[in-house]
Formats: structure tokens, sequence, C-alpha cells
């Protein structure tokens, strides 16, 4: 194959049929979650009355290795899968690295983002359980965009609560999820007990992704035949986007390379997960030196300044209790347009791999992030979702060492997303109104004080 290839594409039978549970392979497993009200270990059971029974189990499973995609699963992926492996050929001459960057372009499916491949999977197990109505929250909207797709596919209906300050500054990802039939309700709302709590303390309160779980899982557990779903976070939702990482190995084979370093941006985990996990299987079983990096926002940093601690998942506390790194179930993370990233914890896998130094974090400045983005569109022609951003932001530091040592490092990130329905926030940017938004140890140290020892 010539070297100056620029997409990898895998054929339709190439895409993996299995996904990878790394937590089978991991020597230190995740912590259980605790039983909210018992804080006892959960077991699958624990969570059917809230999820799909098989994606219980998926949560909860530390043996095997390899899962099996289902069929009618893998055939949508085949709309938009295998996603390109690209050579950011413009990116390297804008900074004029020795680095070897590739990209793995999962902007490309139907909705913009990632996200799609775990919420195909989701509306395909609760149809195959005779679940009729699913629902689950929002930021950005890309989840919910995926979500109410994946429902539409699977003849499921689809409720989302989408963070308020995100409904009012991204209402075409309200009209995405909109157009594939899903009703959306802004959060705080008035319609669930948790948004009327936090609504009567803070009036003009503009939402975080903790609250809209917490209206959402209300609203399954007091609606029939509903279950709610997770974008990001928990285990089950990695073990899905693995198939990025899966396709990646392929294609890095068909590129001849071996990366270096692999880069996500970090909201949850899940992207993170779904690039990482394949690759860092080799440094778990055979020690490969790879190194691991999550780029998460400045303003919400829960792995770089985080603690490690049981927490909730969700503002109310109705989720169970996660080990986890966490800025605080309380944490109210400043308005950056990452929606996505405004997550105050980080998945349980994930928080035990960082813990035991499988990986790193680095925190993104909000205009850091932009400017990365900005000259990415420029140098790859692809507008990068804020979130992506700070993976980009995160590769650019990283090729420009590479400059300073001469070293041919071969750096793969993930482009999340892309940022078509973001323009505003360009706007922004291109405005000069984009700001950093600074925390302090005493911000940090007072959230995480206020909840205390959960377990
Ligand atoms: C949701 C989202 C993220 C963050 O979520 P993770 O679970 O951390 O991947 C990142 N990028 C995009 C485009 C998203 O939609």
């Amino acid at each position: 194959m010539s070297n100056k290839t620029k997409r990898f594409l895998l054929q339709e039978e190439e895409i993996p049929h299995y996904w990878y549970n790394i937590q089978a392979d991991m020597k230190n497993k995740p912590l259980p979650p605790l039983h909210p009200g018992t804080r006892q270990p959960l077991k699958a059971e624990d969570l059917f009355p809230i999820f799909c029974q098989e994606v219980s189990r998926q949560e909860l499973n530390q043996t095997d290795t390899w899962i099996e995609i289902p069929e009618p699963v893998r055939d949508r992926y085949k709309y938009y899968r295998s996603t390109p492996l690209v050579r950011a050929y413009g990116l390297e001459k804008a900074l004029d690295t020795p680095a070897h960057i590739y990209f793995k372009n999962e902007s490309v499916s139907p909705v913009g983002s990632h996200k799609l491949n775990s919420a195909l999977a989701q509306a395909y197990y609760c149809q195959e359980e005779g679940i009729t109505n699913i629902t689950t929250e929002t930021g950005a909207g890309q989840w919910g965009a995926a979500l109410a797709y994946a429902a539409k596919v699977f003849g499921l209906e689809a409720a989302v609560y989408q963070v308020k300050i995100s409904y009012e500054q991204k209402p075409y990802r309200r009209s995405i999820m909109q157009t594939f039939g899903a009703q959306v309700t802004p959060s705080p709302s008035m319609s669930t007990r948790a948004g009327k709590d936090i609504l009567t303390a803070h009036p003009t309160y503009q939402g975080s992704l903790g609250t809209a779980i917490s209206e959402a899982i209300e609203l399954a557990q007091t609606t029939p035949n509903c279950r709610y779903t997770l974008g990001s976070v928990l285990s089950h939702v990695a073990l899905h986007q693995t198939i990025i990482g899966l396709e990646a190995e392929k294609q890095m084979e068909m590129a001849g390379e071996y990366p270096d370093m692999v880069i996500a941006c970090f909201g949850g985990g899940s992207n993170f997960g779904g690039i990482a996990f394949p690759f860092m299987r080799h440094k778990i079983l055979n020690g490969k030196n790879i190194r691991f990096i999550a780029a998460e926002p400045a303003s919400c940093p829960k792995l770089t300044r985080g603690k490690f601690q049981y927490d909730f998942g969700d503002e109310a506390g109705y989720t169970p209790l996660l080990p986890m790194y966490t800025l605080g179930h309380n944490f109210a993370p400043a308005n950056i347009h990452a929606g996505g990233l405004r997550y105050h914890g980080a998945g349980t896998i994930v928080s035990q791999l960082m813990k035991d130094g499988y990986m790193e974090a680095v925190d993104i400045r909000q205009l850091e992030s932009f400017d990365a983005g900005m000259l990415f569109a420029q140098a790859e022609g692809i507008i990068p979702a804020p979130e992506s951003c700070h993976a980009i932001a995160a590769t650019i530091r990283e090729a420009n060492r590479c400059k300073e040592t001469g070293e041919e490092k071969v750096i793969l990130f993930n482009l999340s997303g892309h940022g078509l329905i973001d323009m505003a926030s360009y706007d922004q940017y291109l405005a000069g109104n984009l700001m950093n938004y600074e925390l302090t140890e005493a911000d940090i140290q007072k959230n995480l004080d206020e909840i205390g020892t959960l377990a």
C-alpha cells in the first residue's frame, strides 16, 4: 500500500463481530457499584427496574472478554461503519511536526458522533425484551439525537431531558431529536420531583447532566414498560464503543503503523474507552508501551483534579454509588460549549485504570480547545465538535513535543463528532467572546467536603 494513503476503510465483512470487555482482562477489577439504599454491592437484578436486563448483565460482567454484537445491531452499524481511519497529513503539515497523526472519524455517523454505537445496541436490547418506551438525558444533544434515531430504528418511543443551557444554545439538536420522533423537555423541568426540587432552590439554574439524569430515571421508574438509557459513564456503554478501537486496530495495521499514543476527549469516558481499551489490552496482557491520554476540560477536571471515591452518578442521588474519580455529584460545571464534557465523574473502569497507572489525563482550557479546533478545521476540512477539540488540543501538544525532540511518534486520536450543529460556539469564538473558567483548589475541595464519604 502507498505510504501516502489518506483514509483506511474496512470491508463490511471485516467490521468486528464482538465488542471487547476490558473488565475481563483487568488485573484489579473495578470495585462494585453499591446499592444507593443498602450500600451493598449491586447485582444485575437490582438494575432491572431501571435498565433493560441485557445491559444490566453486561454492566457487571467481569468474566467474558468478547461479547457478540447482535446481528440486527451489526446490520445497522453497516449504515455508517466502518468509520474512516484518517492520516492527518494536513494537520501534520500545519504543525510542521515529525509525528504521524491519525484520527478515527466517528463524526460520519448519521447523528454526527460516536454515541450511536451504543444507542443502537441499547435500543435493540430494549426492543428484544418487549420494552416500548425509553428515556434519557442529553447535554449537548449528541446522545439524545443518537437515542432518538436508534429508538426510531427499533420501533420505540423516546423521551429526552435536555440540559437547559444546551437546549437553548443548540436548538438544532432538539430539532434533530424531534425529526427522529423523540419528545424533548428542557431540564430542570417541573415535570419531575428532582426537577422541581432544584428549580425551587435555584430558579435560574441552567441545568447539568447530573440533574437531567435524575429526571430521566424518575420518569423511567414512574412510567410503565419504560427503561432508562445512558450514553456515557457506565461500563456497558464503553463496551459498545470498543467497536471504534477494534476497527482502528485493523486499520492501523493496514497503515503499517502502531500508535505510541492514543488520545480521546473525556466526558464520562465512553469514546475514550472505545478507542483506548482494545489497544490497552496489549498493555495489560503484554506490557506493550503505549500512552493513553484522556483530554478533559479544565473547568470540569475530574481525572486531573478530582478524588477517587464512591459517589452518585446524578445530582439527586438516585443512581448506584460508583467508585470513581469525581468532583462531587453536587458539582455545577461552568457553561462551556463542550456540553458533553460537563459531567462530574468518570466511569468506574477508567477510574480504576487511572488509579493503576495505565493511563493519564490532561486538562484543556476552553480557548485552547477552540484554537485547536480552528487549526484542525482549516488543515483537514472537518469542523470538529467542541468536545472533540479537547482531543485535538492534546494531540497538538504531543505533536509539538515531537517537533522539539524530533521524534516520529505515532499518535492516534478519536474525532468523536463534528461541530456542524455547534456553529453558535464557533461564532462566539470568532467574535472573541469565549472565556476560560478558572477553578481554585478551594472550589474543588468545597464540593468534595460537602458530599463527604458516601461508602
Ligand atoms: C458525548 C460526547 C463526548 C463525551 O462523552 P464520552 O462518554 O466521554 O465519550 C465527546 N464527544 C462527543 C462528540 C460527544 O457527543
